[in-house]
């Protein structure tokens, strides 16, 4: 994800921090109850400081019953007794179980075990044992059948009270129970640091515990429902210190910079569309008029054009970047990869074609070959659009007036990397493209500073694509497809994980692969190869053959993943489909069904795990992106769907976005009207919560600057 960054960032006000809480950090090795053994033990679980300890929450909690008095046990309950055992016996029969009695002086109990032989060697006359299970009387006798056991010291305190025990992650030595005695024992002190950061009657209105009560319950709940309020409430503030974060941002850059206006009347409109040669579909056609409307409004566009693969996202930055030209401005199109820059490139040139439109290539070897004229392309203005990578972010490059900047896959593209790009124009309109549709969650959190259009209708006259999920050893069907395919006259991806075998196992790359089949199953076929390591001259030449028909079939990595466009392929080959996610195999299967024909999506796997067999499964079930996304974002969490810590930005302790939906939305409310009543959160109820803001979004979103 990403966050505008402005043109000139004011430093961040660390004077107004400095007399937050939390800026002097009581270090784990002065806390009570921790040794130099468990300290370097808790740091390696990521737990350095005092805040970090409070931070370090249960994963789960489990019920203890206290201890009953034999004579007092009811039938039918769980419930816990202790007693010393006074006798044993093991019945050996058809059904061999283990017998022992224990007495507690109020009452004896019988306990049995079937198939108990291995407790032989361990429960004998005169020790003291702690049992659970389901209590039944049996003439008069209490007994439990197969009741969990541990022997336990004279000494050991009873269970008084029912209990409720929080399950820390924990490591082998570490155990749960050590570090909830560590919190236990600091937990008093540890509050201390814990401010409120709202006002009490937005509290009262979400029914929200305060925030120190909600730290305190979430480790030593007394039962469910103070486990859910603390939950509740520590999420909430995740959600709402997001949503500040990310509203303040917009407003920051909706406020300070002003971008060039852009001015698109009917005649350009048709001028731009008469190129295309098609008519624009509906959504195609609404999301031109979103872009019309920022770019003339004086302030800069932030646009995400989210439309699954095929769905024209390419057509519509093509508008943009035209009307940014014949507003006498140059525009850029940033993609993540070399190959992707090609292909752009490709399609741009052939829809451009006869136009007085200059356009350029600049990825890292067009600009070593071009000695210095790129540059000057772009810095003096003759360069109109120029299509690159990663390149045009280097710092001497210089726009003459760079108005609109398109990123496709921007998911890709780091906060710093944008802020570069932003720095060489006034404040360019933005647009990102992305074919990962985003679930509504992560649109309303992650993309929360960003104007949403969404590309919901295919072209025209779009194929279906038919996914078949194949074994290994039924590879043989998939290169039949292939060949016959081939002999109409038709083309295929073949997609596999890696370009080299790792020789630790079965697994498969481009390289091997590309000789095996070439000789083997589809040999007298014109194959192709393309993965990263080929230089870009190779790359260029494998993509233009492939593209212009000269060659049958693609052995290719994922570069082939994003953009690539060649309406004749019809099949998709994913060998080993279960090394990829689901995202991924959906954009790849993105890549055929764009011509007049039906197209076949062949997934080989035999998938081992449950998570891939999920994936696959999602595959053949579905072939709306979106549908697969909302499943992605199960299968994976938020985290890695858009690889937040790329970003910077923070990841949830507690929240999960894919199961938070009406928190998020609360939250979203009230942080926007918190901010129309405090602006600059400069009132005393607000001072914690500015400071919360400031440590966690320092360096990622321009807060320092609040007020
Ligand atoms: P995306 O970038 O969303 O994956 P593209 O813009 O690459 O999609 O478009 C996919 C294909 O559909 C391209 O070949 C493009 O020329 C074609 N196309 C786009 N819009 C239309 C339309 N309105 N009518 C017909 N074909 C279209
Ligand atoms: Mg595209």
């Amino acid at each position: 994800m990403d966050v505008s960054i402005p043109a000139n960032p004011r430093p961040i006000d660390v004077a107004a921090m400095a007399d937050f809480p939390g800026s002097t950090e009581t270090m784990i090795e002065s806390l009570n109850g921790i040794g130099p053994a468990r300290a370097k033990e808790l740091r390696r679980l990521g737990v350095g400081t005092l805040t970090e300890l409070l931070d370090y929450f249960p994963r789960r909690y489990q019920f203890e019953a206290a201890e009953c008095p034999i004579a007092h046990l009811k039938p039918n309950c769980v419930q816990v007794i202790r007693g010393t055992v006074t006798a044993v016996d093991y019945i050996v029969g058809r059904r061999p179980r283990f017998e022992a009695t224990i007495d507690d002086s109020s009452a004896v109990c019988s306990l049995v075990w079937f198939n108990g032989a291995y407790l032989r060697p361990r429960i004998h006359p005169g020790l003291l044992l702690r049992c659970k299970a389901r209590v039944r009387f049996f003439k008069g006798i209490a007994q439990m059948s197969q009741p969990k056991w541990e022997i336990i010291a004279e000494e050991a305190e009873p269970i008084a009270d029912s209990k409720f025990r929080p399950i820390y992650p924990a490591s082998e030595r570490l155990s749960s129970e050590a570090i909830a005695r560590i919190i236990e024992q600091n937990i008093d002190q540890a509050l201390e640091q814990i401010d409120e950061w709202f006002e009490a009657a937005l509290l009262r209105q979400r029914r929200l515990i305060g925030r120190r009560e909600a730290y305190r319950r979430i480790h030593l709940p007394l039962n469910w429902d103070e486990a859910a309020q603390a939950r509740r409430r520590i999420v909430y503030d995740e959600l709402m210190l997001m949503q500040l974060g990310l509203i303040l941002s917009k407003r920051l850059r909706d406020g300070r910079l002003s971008a060039p206006i852009l001015r698109i009347d009917k005649t350009l409109d048709e001028r731009i569309c008469r190129r295309f040669g098609f008519a624009l579909t509906a959504a195609q056609r609404r999301a031109t008029f979103d872009i019309v409307s920022d770019v003339r409004s004086g302030e800069p566009m932030n646009r995400l054009l989210q439309g699954d693969v095929g769905s024209g996202k390419t057509v519509v930055a093509l508008y943009a970047m035209l009307a940014a030209v014949a507003n006498r401005m140059q525009a850029a199109l940033l993609v993540p990869t070399e190959v992707l820059a090609e292909q752009h490139y490709l399609t741009l040139s052939s829809l451009l074609r006869g136009s007085a439109v200059n356009l350029e290539l600049f990825t890292g070897r067009t600009r070593r070959q071009s000695g210095g004229k790129l540059l000057e392309g772009l810095s003096e203005g003759r360069t109109h659009i120029v299509v690159g990578t990663q390149a045009l972010l280097q710092p001497d490059i210089e726009f003459a007036n760079l108005g609109l900047v398109v990123a496709d896959e921007q998911h890709r593209l780091g906060v710093r990397q944008r802020a570069t790009l932003k720095d060489k124009g006034q404040a360019p309109h933005y647009l990102i493209m992305t074919a990962t549709p985003i679930p509504r969650t992560l649109a309303l959190s992650y993309f929360a500073d960003f104007d949403v259009t969404v590309i919901d209708e295919l072209p025209p006259g779009r194929q279906p694509i038919h996914t078949r999920w194949l074994r290994t050893d039924q590879a043989l069907q998939a290169y039949e497809l292939i060949r016959a395919e081939a002999a109409a006259g038709r083309q295929a991806y073949i997609v596999l994980p890696q370009i080299e075998d790792d020789g630790l196992d079965e697994s498969r790359g481009v390289l091997r692969e590309f000789d095996r089949l070439g000789k083997g199953p589809l040999s007298g076929l014109r194959l192709r190869m393309l993965h990263g390591q080929m230089s870009t001259e190779d790359k260029q030449r494998a993509m233009t053959e492939f593209r212009d028909g000269g060659a049958d079939v693609l052995v290719a990595t994922t570069v082939i993943e994003v953009g690539i466009d060649v309406p004749n392929a019809t099949v998709m080959l994913i060998d080993q489909a279960d090394r990829f996610g689901l995202s991924q195999l959906h954009q790849l299967r993105g890549r055929v069904g764009r011509g007049k024909r039906p197209s076949h999506c062949l997934l080989i796997s035999d998938a081992a795990t449950a998570d891939a067999e999920a994936r696959l499964q999602a595959m053949m079930k579905t072939p709306d992106g979106f549908a697969i996304a909302e499943m992605d974002l199960q299968l994976r969490g938020p985290g890695e769907f858009f690889g937040t810590r790329q970003h910077g930005l923070p990841e949830f302790k507690l929240a999960d976005l894919s199961q938070e939906m009406a928190l998020l939305q609360q939250a979203r409310e009230d942080a926007a009207a918190i901010l129309l009543r405090d602006p600059d959160l400069v009132a005393p109820t607000h001072r914690h919560l500015r400071g919360a803001l400031a440590r966690q979004f320092a360096g990622v979103l321009p807060l320092g600057q609040i007020g």
